[in-house]
């Protein structure tokens, strides 16, 4: 599932690609099309992220709302855009390129009294001046341990599994620790470690959990299977224990026992 940092590369991204001009919108699939009739032929004032969700805010007040969701995926094509291929639920086209949409979990035309109500039910978003002290506020306050806070989207918006485990392991915490436990410092760790695996995530339009150091190259060398310390692997970079899983918060959770043994 695409976590914060995608929803914010795919909205200046498609900004640049439709902002400011009229767009076309169709649903070659056929489940968007009354929807898509409302927009059709706007000017698509903005695109914005927030948490998981794009919002593209068109003129007289219609947005189209896209939670992607585990399956969703953008397609970037041509303009005029070739024929679909798959389910494409939503085709945006513009003078210069096209969007296709496929399997979103949400696709809908909202307004801005329904945005400003999904929005608000998100906690702060890193990437968008989310500030750090609503976080802890929300974090320190519940007996939940903290592996399943971080993917609580109200709690903090944009985490997604592969964060939840790196900056963790990152900042060396055992994942069980309830929120009520944990210590300003400790927080503090794992708050530098998101938002630095955030802003690079944003600027490379991936998560990358090593650093360039690490890795030994700048980071858009890096392989695909080189990017992260702990999600998907069988061993620990740092102590060569086995990495273990647990489901937390009904999602597998990698961490290393050994390294991640911090309970404060
Ligand atoms: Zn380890």
């Amino acid at each position: 599932m695409p976590e914060g940092h995608k929803t914010h590369f795919l909205a200046r991204e498609h900004y640049d690609l439709l902002g400011g001009e009229v767009v076309k919108v169709t649903s070659p699939q056929g489940r968007f099309r009354a929807d898509a009739r409302q927009v059709s032929g706007r000017y698509l004032d903005s695109v914005r992220a927030s948490g998981k969700h794009l919002f593209y805010e068109f003129d007289g007040n219609v947005i189209v709302h896209v939670h992607l969701g585990r399956y969703g995926k953008f397609r970037q094509r041509a303009s005029p855009p070739p024929k679909p291929v798959g389910q494409v639920r939503m085709r945006m086209v513009g003078s210069n390129a096209s969007l296709d949409l496929t399997g979103p979990t949400t696709c809908r035309v909202i307004d801005s009294e329904l945005q400003r109500e999904v929005m608000g039910r998100l906690g702060p978003d890193p990437l968008a001046g989310g500030k750090k002290s609503d976080v802890w506020k929300n974090i320190s306050r519940s007996g939940k341990p903290i592996g399943a806070l971080l993917l609580d989207q109200s709690v903090v918006a944009g985490v997604g599994n592969i964060f939840r485990a790196e900056i963790l392991f990152e900042a060396g915490l055992d994942p069980h620790i309830p929120g009520s436990d944990l210590s300003q410092d400790s927080f503090d760790l794992l708050w530098k470690s998101l938002k630095r695996m955030m802003t690079v995530g944003l600027k490379h339009g991936k998560i990358i959990a090593v650093t360039a150091r690490e890795a030994g190259m700048p980071l858009p060398k890096i392989p695909e299977d080189k990017r992260f310390r702990v999600y998907g692997q069988t061993e620990c970079p740092q102590c060569d224990h086995p990495i273990s899983t647990v489901e937390v918060a009904a999602r597998r959770l990698y961490f290393c026992k050994h390294c991640q043994s911090c309970r404060c």
